[in-house]
C-alpha cells in the first residue's frame, strides 16, 4: 500500500495534519460553530427558484467576476462601499488562500496572534508562506505595545488580526487595528468572521477602510448567515486589492449556483439574522452558567464559549461525546470551546456537561 510519505510530496508538506474537526453523526453538534437554525420553507422555496432559474443556463460559464453578488455584499456591508471594493470565493478560507497566494508565498511571511484561528497557520503553510506565531495575553487580550514590537522586529508580509477572534471569542478595539496598520510594512488582514456576534457598538474594521489600502476585512456566510453549506465567504479592500486577487483567483471559481444561492440568502438577510440576538442571548447565558459552575469562561463577542480549564480535557470532551454531544478540542491546553446551539441544544449541553463532571 502507498502512503503518503512514498509520494514525491513537497518536503515542508511532510508530516503535516490535515484540518480536522470531526463531523461525527450525534444529536448536538456544537463544534464547528455553525448556525443552528436551518433555513425556513421560504427560504428554501426562494433557493430553489433560484437554482432552477441558474440550472437553465449550466452549459455556459458562471459570471467569472461575480459582479451582481459583489454588488448585493456591498449593499449588505454599507459604509459606502461598492461592488469594486467587494471580492466573494468559496468560503472565507478561499479569501484567505488568495491573499497569502498575493501577498504571501515562497520568501515572504504571515503573523498571526494564537490561540487563534488554526486555518491561518495551515493555509500560510499550503501557500509556502513562512508562519510567525505571535502571542495574546492571558486574557486572550492583544497588547498593542507587544504586538507592535514583534511586527516591527519580523516585518511580516501580512498581519492577520481576527476580531472577534477564535477560539477565543475577544473583540479587539480599533485602536489596536489602527497601530497594527501603522506598524505593519505589508498587509493586514482582519477576520470578521463573527463580527455579526459582537456586542452591540462594537465597532467593525471596515470603518477603517478609507485611507488604508493596504487593510482588508474578511466575512463569511457560514456563521451568523446560517449558509455555512453554500460556502461564500467575501473581503472588503481597497479597489487595488481587487485586481491582486484577479491575479491569482481561478477563473470562474464561483459557480452560477453559489452565486445564486448566495444572493438569494442576502435577500433573506432579515430573516437569517434574526437568529442572531438569541443566539448572543444563549451565549451570555452559558457564560454567566459556566462560571456559576465554578468554570473559567472567556468574554464572547461570537457564537461560541472558550471554557475550562480541566486538567484532562480529552476526557471531558469524551464524556461530552458519549452522552451524545459534541463539542470542539481546541485553544490552549485545557480549554474546550463550545457552539452556540439552541435553547434546547444548550440544555443538553449543560445537562450532558453536569454528568461529566459528576
Ligand atoms: C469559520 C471561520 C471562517 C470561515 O470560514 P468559511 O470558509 O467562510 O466557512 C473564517 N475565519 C474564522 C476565524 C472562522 O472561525
Amino acid at each position: 500500500m502507498t502512503t503518503l510519505g512514498d509520494l514525491p510530496i513537497r518536503d515542508d508538506l511532510r508530516g503535516k495534519q490535515p484540518y480536522g474537526a470531526p463531523q461525527l453523526d450525534v444529536p448536538v453538534q456544537l463544534n464547528t460553530n455553525e448556525n443552528p437554525y436551518p433555513p425556513s420553507a421560504a427560504l428554501i422555496d426562494d433557493l430553489a427558484l433560484a437554482v432552477r432559474h441558474g440550472a437553465a443556463t449550466l452549459n455556459r460559464y458562471p459570471d467569472r467576476d461575480a459582479v451582481e453578488l459583489r454588488k448585493d455584499l456591498a449593499d449588505y456591508l454599507g459604509h459606502g462601499l461598492t461592488g469594486r471594493q467587494l471580492w466573494a470565493a468559496n468560503g472565507s478560507n478561499e479569501i484567505i488562500q488568495q491573499i497569502l497566494q498575493a501577498f504571501g508565498g515562497p520568501g515572504r511571511s504571515a503573523i498571526g496572534f494564537e490561540p487563534s484561528y488554526s486555518m491561518h497557520p495551515i493555509i500560510a503553510g499550503g501557500t509556502n508562506t513562512r508562519w510567525i506565531a505571535g502571542a495574546r495575553g492571558e486574557d486572550f487580550s492583544l497588547d498593542v505595545a507587544a504586538a507592535v514590537r514583534v511586527i516591527e522586529e519580523h516585518r511580516p508580509d501580512v498581519v492577520f488580526l481576527t476580531s472577534p477572534n477564535n477560539p477565543t471569542g475577544t473583540a479587539l478595539p480599533l485602536d489596536v487595528i489602527e497601530s497594527v496598520l501603522a506598524a505593519a510594512p505589508g498587509m493586514v488582514v482582519v477576520d470578521e468572521a463573527y463580527a455579526e456576534f459582537a456586542r452591540e457598538g462594537t465597532p467593525s474594521a471596515l470603518t477603517l477602510l478609507p485611507g488604508h489600502p493596504r487593510l482588508i476585512v474578511t466575512r463569511t456566510m457560514s456563521k451568523a448567515f446560517a449558509m455555512a453549506g453554500t460556502r461564500l465567504g467575501y473581503l472588503a479592500a481597497d479597489p487595488a486589492v481587487v485586481d491582486a486577487m484577479l491575479l491569482v483567483r481561478l477563473p470562474y471559481h464561483l459557480s452560477t449556483l453559489t452565486q445564486a444561492a448566495a444572493r438569494v440568502a442576502l435577500a433573506h438577510r432579515e430573516e437569517l439574522l434574526g437568529t442572531v440576538d438569541t443566539l448572543r442571548a444563549e451565549r451570555d447565558a452559558t457564560v454567566d452558567w459556566l462560571r456559576h459552575r465554578g468554570l473559567r469562561a472567556a468574554d464572547s463577542d461570537a457564537n461560541f464559549v472558550l471554557f475550562g480549564r480541566f486538567p484532562d480535557r480529552r476526557a471531558v470532551w469524551e464524556g461530552l461525546l458519549e452522552r451524545g454531544v459534541l463539542i470542539r478540542e481546541t485553544g490552549p491546553a485545557g480549554w474546550l470551546r463550545v457552539s452556540i446551539g439552541t435553547r434546547d441544544e444548550m440544555a443538553a449541553f449543560r445537562a450532558a456537561l453536569e454528568g461529566v463532571l459528576g
